[in-house]
Formats: structure tokens, C-alpha cells, sequence
């Protein structure tokens, strides 16, 4: 999955292997659907952009609806019928704000609602999409995504928080666990 090495030497992961092998995508969204399967999910809540096609297929492999969460600007709607949120992904890009953004009235209140997106870097994207469900008084039932990077302490806090899924291990920082 690796699919260049930054200056660093660190590996920059891409996640389009993954959905393109049918055997992979496939396990993928079955694992995340058998363990979200007994918990009631109303609606499957997926991040703009590579969360959409994950999310897309978990919610139909638990046969729950989809809402999808935009950009910030992508959803072209009066102010008044989406709640968005502003968020800094990245604390060291203090100007560049985030907004994600979902139409107010697709998350009916209490509803059951599991968010998916790829990846966990810093947290913060799923974080904000959890305020949103939450600020819409929708109940965030669970996180799904394909990695979470453990050393962020965000991400921590929401598996600590919410019942939290990810394909890899939450100890190991890279993808392939070495803790076992
Ligand atoms: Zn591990």
C-alpha cells in the first residue's frame, strides 16, 4: 500500500490498492459491517472524499442509509439548511482551517449513526464530523476506517470515546502489526 517514502523516510500511504483488490475491499467491508452489525446503525455517515466509496459499501452491506459529509463549499445549499464546522487538521497550519459540512435535516435525532472515513491521521476530521452527528442530536453508535494512526493523542481519546474499528492494530504505527 505504500506508495511513495516522504523526505523523511517515511512511508506515504495510499489506500487505492486496497479498494481495487476485490478480495480486500471486500474483507474490508465485511469486517467493519460484522462488527457494527448487531449495534443498531441507523445511517452510515461518510467523509469527503476517499471516505465515500467505504462508506457506501458498508452501508450496504448493513443495509442502512447514507449520508454523506462534504468539503467545506462542496455542498450547494443556503446556509441555513446544512450545519458545517471548522476545524485545524494540522496544529502546525494555524491559518488553514477545514470546514465539513452535511444537510441539517438527514440526521433525525437519535438516530444510530456510524461514521466512516479511510483514514484517522489526526483525528481531528473525525472528531468534527462526531460533533456534527452529536450538535444535530444524532448518537455516534461507532467509527469505521481502514487506519488510525496510534500516536495521535485525538484518536486515542475517541477510541476511548466511541466504539472504534479500525484494520489495524491501534498499537503498532505502521500498518503491519509488530506487537504481536
Ligand atoms: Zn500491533
Amino acid at each position: 500500500m505504500v506508495s511513495a517514502i516522504d523526505k523523511t523516510g517515511a512511508p506515504l500511504w495510499d489506500v487505492c490498492p486496497v479498494f481495487a483488490s476485490k478480495t480486500h475491499f471486500h474483507l474490508l467491508t465485511t469486517q467493519i459491517a460484522e462488527h457494527y452489525n448487531d449495534k443498531n446503525i441507523d445511517a452510515v455517515l461518510a467523509l469527503d472524499a476517499l471516505g465515500l466509496p467505504l462508506g457506501g459499501a458498508v452501508a450496504t452491506a448493513l443495509q442502512t442509509g447514507l449520508i454523506l459529509v462534504r468539503k467545506g463549499g462542496k455542498l450547494n445549499l443556503p446556509a441555513n439548511r446544512k450545519t458545517f464546522l471548522s476545524f485545524k487538521d494540522y496544529p502546525e497550519k494555524e491559518k488553514d482551517l477545514e470546514t465539513l459540512e452535511v444537510r441539517s435535516e438527514l440526521i433525525a435525532r437519535g438516530s444510530r449513526i456510524l461514521v466512516v472515513d479511510e483514514w484517522m491521521g489526526t483525528g481531528a476530521q473525525m472528531n468534527a464530523a462526531a460533533k456534527i452527528v452529536e450538535g444535530l442530536g444524532g448518537v455516534v453508535a461507532g467509527m469505521a476506517c481502514l487506519y488510525c494512526f496510534p500516536d495521535a493523542e485525538l484518536n486515542m481519546q475517541l477510541k476511548e470515546k466511541y466504539d472504534l474499528w479500525s484494520a489495524n492494530c491501534l498499537k503498532c504505527t505502521y500498518f503491519e502489526c509488530r506487537c504481536k
